[in-house]
């Protein structure tokens, strides 16, 4: 791999071209499923390199492969993900590239990524005929929640031709410029959304004896549910029950006959996840039967936990190796936030990574979704070469073995 090394200098003379398409998309941020500007301009520039390009997958997500030459037909497929949404954040920053559309901003740097996809394309074409397999990009509408990863699986992403590993990054505003981040096991957490409706029996404020009170019931659940975390789950580890909303009643003097609470679960285990859920479901069940209330309880969404495979990690470890300074690179506690990259990593296990992009002298180190998010652009170039190395490195490690 000793060929990695270059991908550090190539990646640095695209540095103008990054930084140009990153503030294009930066001044034209798209929310998620909406990407339709941004996606555009993404599938003309893989166009422009000869690429065979698939729009519309995933509603708004946007295909290429690049290929080597003359490849047998067990030819190893490797998939980069690249997300493109923004949020629904109006812009505090005053900087010249600042968002042109009002209560939209790239605030978690996306925007980025989406420029770093296309470098990495330019870079892999470049490198077409000494790759022994193929690379599957994927530029991901709608990371922020709603699911991108999942719709452009629905629409048949892993197929033809199936990836056997995948990898992804996220720039972070957090870490120093430059920092890796790759380690194995659990990055990023498990999310789930949840909903639970109660129904009771309304009635006079004066006369409680006729009632269900649906906002008793709410409040017995919600401070049964605290025990979950500290009497269920495993002191070793990690979870986290959050109701974010609780609704019930409407006037001073009527007792609630409805009560609708929402909230969020989080953890790095599908075993744990199971049994948040289990506990959740039988004291509301327990709570609502002693009281005569009924109820409905539904996850809407779940979003599983970032775990990057060993193998995955490893190879990223030697690819960060050949293009940053050792001291670069380094291991974070896992985080409880969450990342769609998940879905990719289950079905096509991998490695996804953190790069550092703050720069505190110039003021950027606000947190993501924060309306002063902004990130050193030094950083675009470096997710280049890691993002290209890996690709090449992986298909490599597979030719050789199919060698042996
Ligand atoms: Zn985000
Ligand atoms: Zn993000």
């Amino acid at each position: 791999m000793d060929d990695l090394k270059r991908l550090a200098a190539e990646a640095q003379d695209m540095a103008p071209a990054l930084v140009a398409w990153r503030r294009d998309f930066h001044m034209h941020p798209e929310l998620g499923f909406e990407e339709v500007r941004t996606a555009g301009v993404a599938a003309d520039h893989l166009r422009s390199l000869g690429l065979e390009v698939s729009a519309g997958v995933g509603k708004t997500g946007v295909v290429a492969v690049v290929e080597g030459d003359d490849l047998p037909p067990d030819a190893p497929t490797v998939l980069l993900r690249f997300d493109m949404d923004a949020l629904p954040i109006d812009e505090e920053n005053d900087v010249p590239y600042r968002s042109q559309t009002p209560g939209v901003m790239h605030a978690c740097g996306h925007d980025g990524h989406t420029a770093i996809g296309m470098g990495v394309a330019q870079m892999l074409v470049r490198h077409r005929h000494s790759l022994p397999g193929r690379v599957k990009l994927v530029f991901q509408p709608a990371e922020e929640g709603l699911g991108g990863a999942l719709a452009m699986i629905e629409d048949g992403v892993l197929e033809n031709p199936a990836p056997s590993a995948s990898f992804g990054m996220h720039l972070w505003s957090r870490l120093p410029l430059n920092q890796v981040i790759v380690q194995p096991g659990p990055l990023w957490a498990t999310a789930g959304s949840f909903r639970l409706a109660i129904r009771g029996r309304g009635g006079h404020g004066a006369a409680p004896h006729e009632t269900v009170d649906a906002t008793v019931v709410a409040s017995h659940i919600v401070v049964a549910w605290q025990s979950v975390v500290a009497r269920s789950v495993d002191p070793a580890q990690t979870a986290v029950i959050s109701v974010g909303t609780l609704y019930s009643g409407d006037v001073n003097n009527v007792i609630s006959g409805r009560a609708e609470l929402t909230g969020t679960i989080r953890t790095f285990d599908p075993e744990v996840e199971a049994l948040l859920k289990q506990r959740m479901a039988e004291i509301a069940d327990g709570v609502c039967r002693a009281f005569g209330a009924t109820y409905e309880l539904t996850f809407p969404f779940t979003f599983p936990a970032t775990i990057n495979s060993e193998e995955g990690a490893q190879l990223m470890r030697r690819v960060a190796q050949q293009l940053v300074p050792a001291e670069q690179i380094a291991a974070i506690t896992p985080m409880m936030v969450s990342e769609d990259m998940s879905e990719f990593l289950n079905r096509a296990p991998g490695c996804y990574i953190l790069v550092g992009a703050s720069d505190p002298q110039q003021g950027w180190h606000s947190p993501h979704h924060n309306p002063t998010f902004d990130f050193d652009e030094r950083v675009l170039p470096t997710g280049v070469a890691l993002m290209a190395g890996a690709a090449i490195a992986y298909l490599q490690q597979q030719a050789a073995r199919s060698e042996d």
